[in-house]
């Protein structure tokens, strides 16, 4: 546990700063947003267009999986046609972490305990120093040595830490110290025991993971969850959702979850009832299309679209730009005061121009 970090109401702990490509981690760097492609990583081109789906929705570090040789040969190709650092994952063979740093990748995730001994952990981790490509050591609670279970009495999130201890050990008796640490669990709470546990003493930034979580519900609901808590505890440097879904989802929920936190914020943020028997509007089909209507945007913006005007004008107001719903209408506000009432057919494209208007002040403005 490092020196704490000052926020608002947040007091991160401070790890070691690496550096993984352009992006740091740790040591007080913003919380990144990471994820996967679920491509085959040998088709280059579905790889490349994946990966820049990711970016656009705001993704800052980008992994692959390598499952063999050809795959790692395609690395170079690949990371020559994107802009976000590239992570290749590797499982038992260490020539393939040897080829993946030799086509250039900026950090590798693999656990040292399953490449192949000694001496191959040692020809990787001087290989990846020499390229300060930092690594990730990933412990999973679904396959942990029986031993190491045993030995803690089956407390999964102890036996995890032990493990993640052990790897990193291999690490550092080769003299390798880029290292960031996962300890994921499908089991929120067991993952939230283990990350706290090895906060407390572990130097190295960590990576958050509520691991096989789900589809998009349940999914998005565990990962909130647990990384949300350790988050607001102060625990953790990056992260990724993951998701049974298309990884751009995984992206949109890991913003959802620091603005939650009030972390990061990216994008606006609709703020919209559930509605009731008082809303005499389209709703739903309103919020649709303006969130349609701002996708792809990144400045944050509060935006109210509310039902009527019992806590519509109320919400509206404190928005940087609302409307609450009346009888085939809507009333709009901009910056907490009454503009105009707009025909209901009207209001998603004057709130879309609205909030555009703004954001285009707000940059004159800075
Ligand atoms: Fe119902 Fe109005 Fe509240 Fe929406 S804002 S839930 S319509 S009372």
């Amino acid at each position: 546990m490092g020196v704490p970090q000052e926020h608002a109401v947040i007091t991160r702990l401070k790890t070691k700063r690496i550096r993984i490509g352009s992006v740091d981690v740790g040591g007080g760097a913003p919380v990144s947003v990471q994820s996967m492609t679920n491509t085959d990583t040998r088709d280059v081109a579905a790889t490349v267009a994946q990966i820049e789906r990711l970016e656009m929705a705001g993704c800052e570090i980008v992994r692959v999986a390598v499952p063999d040789q050809e795959a790692a040969d395609r690395l170079g190709a690949i990371k020559s046609r994107i802009r976000l650092p590239l992570v290749a994952d590797i499982h038992f063979d260490h020539r393939l972490a040897l080829a993946a740093l030799d086509q250039g990748v900026d950090g590798l995730r693999l656990n040292p305990g399953n490449i192949g001994g000694p001496e191959a952990v040692r020809a990787v981790a001087a290989e990846a120093l020499a390229r300060q490509a930092p690594i990730r050591v990933g412990v999973n609670a679904g396959s942990l040595e029986k031993g190491l279970l045993e030995a803690h009495g089956g407390s999964v999130p102890q036996a995890m830490v032990a493990s993640a201890r052990r790897e990193i050990a291999l690490l550092e008796e080769a003299g390798f110290d880029l290292i960031k640490v996962s300890l994921k669990s499908s089991s929120v709470l067991e993952t939230v025991a283990a990350y706290r546990l090895m906060a407390e003493t572990c130097p190295y930034p960590l990576h958050l993971g509520v691991t096989e979580a789900g589809t998009l519900i349940a999914g998005t609901v565990k990962s909130a969850l647990g990384i949300g808590m350790l988050l607001a505890e102060g625990i953790g440097d990056t992260f990724r959702v993951s998701l049974t879904r298309d990884p751009v989802e995984e992206v949109r929920v890991a913003y959802e979850i620091l603005r939650a936190v009030d972390l990061r914020h990216r994008g606006p943020e609709i703020i919209s009832c559930p509605t009731c028997g008082r809303c005499e509007i389209d709703l739903f089909g309103l919020v649709e299309a303006v969130e349609a209507g701002l996708a792809g945007m990144t400045e944050p913006i509060k935006v109210a679209v509310m039902g009527c005007v019992v806590n519509g004008p109320g919400e509206a107001k404190a928005a940087r730009v609302g409307v609450a719903g009346g009888r085939g209408q809507g009333i709009l506000f901009r910056r907490g005061q009454l503009v105009r009432k707009v025909p209901e057919g009207e209001l998603a494209g004057v709130l879309i121009d609205e909030v555009r208007r703004m954001v285009e002040e707000d940059k004159r403005r800075t």
